[in-house]
Order: structure tokens, then sequence, then C-alpha cells
């Protein structure tokens, strides 16, 4: 993790600019590796996230931990970060304009990460960071780019704990992601 990264995580510890911030157990800042070429972006911390302070724990941060099994890649070697830092009461969607103000410390986050690629995690990130009317039934999987990166949304790790059924259009889209990983990134040669 660089230098930059640790300093803006203390910055946004200090953060109340959203009401989210009074309610927080703990920051839930970000995971991984910075710079990286991948980035992944989910919604916002829930009850496990909030106590232990990282994205991703529990069930559905196991399951994602096998679907980035499942195309060769480690958490170690990406970064992984939320919409919002800080969980909102009784797993709520975050609202937008707890979003919009959190926006600055994301922004900050793709900036020190520089990834070529960024997965949505979901729904609401994808709605977020790709497009405000994102249906993710229909275009999950598919590729958007936007200021030279490439952002492709697949459903949330817990929508998938929920249905599974939706498990084999994932797996398609992990498939197309390894693909372009392998072709446009060097995560493989690490
Ligand atoms: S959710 Fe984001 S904007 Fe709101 S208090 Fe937490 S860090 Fe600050």
């Amino acid at each position: 993790m660089s230098e930059e990264m640790k300093a803006l995580e203390a910055r946004c510890a200090l953060c109340g600019n959203c009401p989210l911030g009074a309610t927080r157990t703990r920051l839930v800042f970000g995971v991984g590796t910075a710079p990286s070429e991948l980035m992944l972006i989910g919604e916002g911390p829930g009850e496990q996230e909030d106590l232990q302070g990282e994205p991703f724990v529990g069930p559905a941060g196991k399951l994602l931990d096998d679907m980035l099994e499942m195309i060769g890649l480690k958490r170690s070697q990406i970064y992984i970060a939320n919409t919002v830092k800080c969980r909102p009461p009784m797993n709520r969607d975050p609202a937008e304009e707890e979003m919009t103000a959190c926006r600055p410390w994301l922004d900050e986050q793709i900036r020190l990460v520089r990834p070529k690629i960024i997965v949505c995690l979901g729904r609401i990130a994808a709605g977020e960071l790709i497009k405000k009317d994102f249906r993710i039934t229909r275009e999950h999987g598919q590729w958007f780019e936007k200021d030279g990166v490439r952002y492709m949304a697949v459903y949330h790790p817990s929508a998938l704990l929920r249905d599974v059924s939706k498990r084999p259009e994932t797996f398609a889209d992990l498939r197309e992601l390894r693909r372009v990983l392998r072709r446009d990134t060097t995560l493989y040669e690490q």
C-alpha cells in the first residue's frame, strides 16, 4: 500500500461529510494493492465489514474470493473499495446524497490505484460509476469505457448468495473479464 493511500485513509477516518459517519463502528476504506490494473468497487459496508473495518468479509466476501480464484487472482493483487466508506444502517442501500458526499474519497482512491479495468459489484456501484440508469439484469458483463478506463458490472456477491440461478451468468462474465485481463494487463505475469 502506498504512503499516499495510507495518508488518504487517515484523512478519511476523520470524515463526517454525511450522516453515515456518526453511526459507523469502523471506517471501511479499502483493501489491496495500489497501484493495480484491476479495481473492484461495491456499494457499501455491511455488518461484518463495519465490525472488522475491511470490505467484503463474511459469506459475501468468501464468495468474492472464490470468484477471484476462479479467474486465477487473489485479493492481495488488486484493490477493493466501496462507493461509501461507512455502513448504511440496517444494510439499506446508500442514498444518492451519501454516495455524492463520499465520492471524492473514491475518486482519490481511483487516482492512486490507476486501474485499467474497474469491475462494479452490483447495481448500486454500476449506477454510480457507469451510468445512472444502469440495468444490472440486462447490462452485467458488458464493457463500457469512460476516461480511458474500462468498466464492467457483475452481480453483487450477496445477490449471488440469495439467488444461485444468477451464478452461471456471472461465471460467463468472469470468463470474459479473465480474457480481457489476460490480453490487456500484466496481472497474470505477477
Ligand atoms: S460515508 Fe463517506 S462521506 Fe459519509 S462519513 Fe463516511 S467517509 Fe465520510
